[in-house]
C-alpha cells in the first residue's frame, strides 16, 4: 500500500466517524419528564419535546394538549407556525442528509482510493 492510499482511508474513516459522532450523540434534555405548561400533568419526553427542548423551547404540552391545540389552530397557520410538530419535517430532512452524506463519503472515499491505486 501506497502513502497515499493510506492517507486517503484514514480521511475518509474520519470523516465517517465524524458525521456518525454528530449525528449518534445527539443531546438529549436531563430529564426524562416535564410538567405540562398547559395542564400541569408531568408527562415523559418524546420525540416531539426533545425537539423542542433542542430548539431551546423552555415550555412543552404533554400529547393530549399538543393535539388540542393543533385542532384549535387553522390549518394555514399550522404549517411554519411555532408548533413543535412543524420542527419535525426539518429535523427529518437532517436526517436525510446525513443518510445521503453516509453514502457519499465512503464512495468519495473510494473514488480517491481508486484514482491513486
Ligand atoms: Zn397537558
Amino acid at each position: 500500500m501506497s502513502m497515499e492510499l493510506i492517507f486517503g482511508a484514514v480521511i475518509a474513516g474520519l470523516v465517517v466517524m465524524f458525521l456518525a459522532g454528530k449525528h449518534f450523540s445527539r443531546k438529549l434534555p436531563k430529564e426524562t419528564h416535564f410538567e405540562c405548561a398547559r395542564c400541569g400533568t408531568v408527562a415523559r419526553h418524546n420525540d416531539r419535546t426533545i425537539e423542542a427542548w433542542r430548539n431551546n423551547k423552555t415550555t412543552y404540552f404533554c400529547q393530549p394538549c399538543h393535539l388540542k391545540w393543533l385542532h384549535g389552530r387553522a390549518p394555514r397557520e399550522r404549517e411554519g407556525g411555532i408548533s413543535p410538530a412543524g420542527s419535525r419535517s426539518g429535523s427529518r430532512s437532517g436526517c436525510l442528509g446525513v443518510v445521503v452524506l453516509f453514502a457519499v463519503v465512503p464512495l468519495a472515499g473510494f473514488l480517491v482510493l481508486h484514482a491513486y491505486a
